[in-house]
Formats: C-alpha cells, structure tokens, sequence
C-alpha cells in the first residue's frame, strides 16, 4: 500500500492520560485505546506510550508496520525536528530533553514525528476538522489556559525556536495587576482563560468585592472555576458579570491582533470554554471582525472547532501526514 494511503497513529501524550488513536487515510477514527499517564520515570512513560501503541492497533485488526506512521503530541515545547520534548510539564522529572523519536522507532519499527500538542490539533482541525480546504488557518484552543497553531500556506508555522503559535502568552495588558501562570505580566491567558478567570474571582472574593461569588463557592475559594463565575454572570452577579465581561474584551482583542498579524481565512476555537460560545467566544469574535481592517475582517470567519476530545489524537495523527508530505 502507497504509505500515504495507510492509517496513521495518532498518540497525545497528556500530564494524565495517553490516547492512541488510529487513524485512516480519510480521516476515520478505526481504534483507540488509552491508559493513565505513568509518573514514575521514563522507561515507564515509553513502555506505556508503546504498549498503547500496539493495543490500538490490534483493535484495529492492524500491525504496526501497516501504518504510514506513528504521530505524537506532546505538551510543552518540543524540538520536532529532533523528535525531543524539552520541558514537559506534568510528565516525569527526567523527561527533560527526552529524545522521544529516538527512543521510541525502534520498538515500533515506523517513522515517529513529535511536536508539541497545540501545533498538533492545529493540524488535526485543519487535515481532519473544521479546517479542511483552508490554506491560511489559525486554531486556538480556549481552556484552562490558551493556545494555538499557524498553518500558513497549507502547513504549519513552527518559527526558529518552534515556539510560534504561543497565542495566549501574547501580552495584552503589561502595566496591569494579572500575573500569568508563564511568570510574566498580562498575558492573555492571565485574563481570559479558565485559570485566569478563576483568578480574578478568587481575588475579588479575597478583597470582598464579591459577596455572590463566596456565597456559590460556599466560602471556599478554591471552588470558584470559570464554570462557577460564567453561570453566575449569566444569573446577573455583579462581580461576576464584570469579570466575564473583561475576559471576553481581552479575547476580542487578542483575536483582532491575530486577524492583522495573519490574515487568516478562518479561526478554529477549541477548549473548554468553547461550551460557553455564545457568552465566553462569540462576541469576542464579532467584536474582533467588527473592529479589524476592512478586508483582514472580510476574509476570515471564526468557528468552532469540529474534533472534540479527539483533537489531541488526530492532531497527532496528522502530524505523519504533514511530515510524509515535506
Ligand atoms: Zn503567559
């Protein structure tokens, strides 16, 4: 078989779980199979990795060496020309610098491409998903924090260091008080993502300017989640409503600087809190299409991303097939 004909396996590599999926030509999902993220060391992490691997594919009826290859997505910045995860978090401690491809080729007997999980779903929306066709695509992930990946001209933007596409570390708000999880200062993912939300309820609540919002997380503040503050808002909660309105002002900005930078013809939003599009997503992106130059806003529409859950595994998949096309 022609090995761009063949499935490819998409692996996403999470702080929790590992997902194998195996994927056909087309875009069908044949198999899957998963398992919890092991934390003791790397050896463990790798015979899981392959262990899965080979599971899937025997669900699938397949070997190994029937896929074109086998893809990962990996969290944190990777080396993808290397095949190396440089500082995972949420993986084990020595899985710093961890020459993944290297390590794992040779138990699998196939090509093995590793790339970090966001330029992952940005292909998997873009081969498989809400992306099909476009040649100019952003996607975006809105979640616990805020991520993204470029294809540009039908293929990814990776940049020198590998680090283009760090969407939400874009800083919107530098002289402001909203400290990101990345250490710096008004980042957009410090204002508009479900950790940054959370945030600023519990130091509202800390400063009791939110009698409503203590009163929901029952005096514990570690129970406010974006979940929590975005229902309130939606009740009409003062506090609340102040802090969603703010989220949904700094996503509007940062996706109008994205539709200048880029001039993308179409935004695929992924993430979590993509459940609250019409109160969290949509008039951010209209506001942003309203605002921005005339024919950047004319050529781009801004949707929702199609692969759900399976984004991490069919990114990860799609990452042979970009990587078999070069
Ligand atoms: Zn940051």
């Amino acid at each position: 078989v022609e090995r761009q004909a063949r499935p490819a396996i998409g692996l996403d590599l999470g702080g929790t779980k590992i997902l194998a999926l195996v994927v056909s030509a087309e875009g069908r999902v044949l198999a899957r199979a998963g398992r919890p993220t092991p934390h003791r060391d790397r050896a463990a992490l790798v015979d899981a990795l392959v262990d899965c691997v080979r599971e899937a594919v025997a669900r699938a009826g397949l070997r190994v060496e029937d896929a074109a290859g086998v893809g990962v997505g990996a969290p944190g910045p990777t080396d993808p020309e290397r095949g190396v995860l440089l500082e995972p978090p949420n993986l084990p401690p020595d899985c710093r610098d961890l020459p993944l491809r290297a390590l794992l080729e040779p138990r699998l007997g196939v090509p093995v491409v590793v790339d970090n999980d966001a330029n992952a779903a940005a292909l998997g929306e873009h081969r498989y998903g809400a992306g099909r066709g476009t040649a100019d695509m952003l996607y975006i992930t809105i979640s616990t924090g805020i991520g993204g990946g470029i294809v540009a001209g039908g293929r990814l933007l990776r940049g020198a260091g590998y680090t283009a596409g760090e969407v939400g570390h874009m800083i919107l708000a530098a002289e402001g008080q909203d400290v990101c999880g990345c250490g710096r200062v008004g980042c957009w993912e410090a204002i508009s993502s479900g950790t940054g939300i959370a945030r600023q309820a519990r130091e509202a609540v800390a400063a009791g300017r939110a009698p409503g919002l203590w009163a929901r997380c029952g005096g514990d503040p570690a129970a406010l989640t974006a979940a929590v503050v975005a229902r309130a808002a939606a009740e009409g909660d003062p506090a609340a409503q102040a802090i969603v309105t703010r989220a949904v002002a700094y996503s509007g900005v940062g996706l109008l600087n994205l539709l200048h930078l880029f001039s993308p013809a179409l935004i695929v939003i992924g993430g979590g809190l993509t459940h609250a599009w019409d109160q969290l997503i949509a008039p951010a992106a209209r506001w942003a299409l309203d605002h921005a130059v005339r024919h950047a806003a004319a050529a781009c529409r801004i949707v929702r991303a199609e692969l759900g859950d399976d984004v991490g595994g069919m990114g990860a998949a799609a990452l042979v097939a970009a990587a078999s096309r070069a």
